[in-house]
């Protein structure tokens, strides 16, 4: 039997031990196999107690057990789902009996949702939506994949397909019927404008989508700075647990150790880099060169220091229009008070810094004095970093594309709608080809096009059991 009509089953739920476990099957056997363990069938979507028995007719557990009939159901086909104790033998034992049923096996990542998709459940900006949610850290991120889930983006795609679908219609209609060849003016005229529009419309949609995506991936904050100058300090202080190693010998971070923070309901990914300095020692080589890349690529910089030490370290090299901020540390060591330190020493600090390291940013630095051991600054360091973020993601609530690929496809549609207008002169065929090729690209953005090697790539990355 095809592997896809197989009826398939998965732990739906945590990992075992668990005080529940959910185990969801779905496919033609779904019923056969309720009634075989349970004895009877439920009422369709009635949670209904039953004791299961294996097909030996041992029990297995008391559980609840839900009857969802397709085509009424999340993946299209007959599902059912068993709420057992979440001890790992009762699993062991309702999974040997499931997998005694002809035509039953366990499911692959992401196989429910496939199933819902190719039932026509879900398009696939929803699937995918829903792989978002699941993975969503932060509360944020959790509202931008539910908007998706809910089909914001595909309902858009589909009403944009369907007016390029029409125009093209008009376009060739008027080629198949006009006595001259040439398209009459008064079809050509209004479905160009409608085009116009719609090229209009996605642009927009693309314009608000760089910081959406970004909202999915999260800020990259990188920390860099001499050794000992208390890089694994500060990142603790701001993870408020041990994450880095925190050692008083030089160069003991060898690699780039990577946290993630919830700022605010901004994912923000806090990056600790190695002690970037000149060395011999090969491992710390390494380090420091993925300190380097990283903290390149990273959207913002602290530059962590202790006084005047900024200029010894010109050895980074940041792009230029990465945000970088001077932080100095270990204020609690200077005997002056925490102003006196600001105004004289970070003056200096600052002054190397943009005139030396960073000469030529456009952006001067933004400087702060903090003790990351004792806390002094942290406060208000911590306020600007949430400032930040909340400016980074600004527009990102309202973003409609959350990924590369529906980025790529849709700017593939308004180039193509673009041209379609373009090739008003070039003569009627040529606008509909255009046209065509638009709603291909918005067809493959739901998933309707010839997507197959693309739909491993996208359920591939989901959990089992969903
Ligand atoms: P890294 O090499 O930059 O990651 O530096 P560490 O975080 O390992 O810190 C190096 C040393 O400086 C450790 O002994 C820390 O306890 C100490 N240190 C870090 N921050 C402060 C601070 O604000 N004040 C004082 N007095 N010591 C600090």
């Amino acid at each position: 039997m095809d592997p896809r009509e197989q009826t398939i089953f998965a732990l739906s739920s945590g990992r075992p031990p668990t005080a529940i476990a959910i185990v969801r099957v779905s496919g033609a056997q779904a019923g056969t196999i309720v009634d075989a363990l349970s004895g009877e069938r439920p009422p369709p979507r009635r949670a209904t107690f039953a004791r299961l028995r294996d097909p030996q007719g041992e029990a297995i557990d008391d559980a609840v057990v839900l009857w969802f009939p397709g085509p009424a159901s999340a993946t299209g086909e007959d599902v059912a789902e068993f709420h057992v104790h979440g001890g790992r033998a009762v699993l062991a034992a309702l999974f040997a009996a499931l997998a005694h049923f002809k035509d039953v096996r366990p499911a692959e990542p992401g196989e429910f949702t496939r199933r819902a998709f190719e039932n026509g459940k879900i398009d696939l900006t929803e699937a995918e939506g829903l792989d978002d949610l699941i993975h969503a850290d932060t509360d944020r991120q959790r509202r931008q994949a539910l908007r998706q889930l809910h089909g914001l983006l595909g309902d858009k795609a589909r009403h944009w397909r369907q007016q390029i679908i029409d125009a093209a219609a008009l376009v060739e209609a008027g080629i198949d019927f006009a006595d001259e060849g040439d398209v009459p003016e008064q079809l050509l005229a209004p479905a160009l404008a409608k085009v116009a529009k719609l090229k209009d419309e996605i642009e927009q949609a693309l314009a608000a989508s760089a910081r959406s995506e970004r909202l999915r991936d999260g800020l990259v904050v990188a920390i860099v700075g001499a050794p000992n100058v208390g890089k694994s300090t500060l990142m603790n202080a701001l993870v408020r647990r041990e994450v880095a190693i925190v050692s008083p010998h030089a160069g003991t971070t060898r690699d780039v150790i990577e946290v993630q923070l919830d700022l605010d309901g901004y994912p923000v990914t806090l990056i600790d880099t190695a002690g970037i300095r000149d060395t011999s020692d090969p491992v710390e080589q390494e380090g420091v060169r993925r300190a380097k890349a990283r903290a390149g690529d990273a959207d913002l910089v602290l530059w962590l220091t202790e006084t005047d030490s900024v200029a010894e370290h010109d050895g980074l090299d940041l792009p230029r229009d990465v945000p970088c901020w001077l932080v100095r540390n270990k204020l609690d060591l200077t005997p002056v008070s925490a102003a006196e330190q600001e105004a004289g020493n970070l003056a200096a600090g600052r002054k190397l810094f943009d005139g030396g390291i960073r000469a030529g940013v456009a952006e001067p630095a933004r400087c702060f004095a903090i003790s990351a051991a004792r806390g002094d600054g942290m406060p208000e360091l911590i306020g600007a970093l949430q400032s930040f973020a909340g400016q980074y993601f600004a527009v990102g609530e309202s973003g409609l594309v959350a990924r590369t690929r529906h980025r790529e496809l849709l700017r593939t549609a308004a180039d193509l709608l673009h041209r379609s207008i373009e090739a008003r002169e070039l003569g009627e065929e040529l606008v509909a080809e255009e046209l065509r090729g638009a709603a291909v690209a918005l067809g493959r953005l739901l998933g309707r096009v010839d997507v197959e090697d693309l739909l491993d790539v996208i359920f591939r990355d989901f959990c089992i059991g969903k």
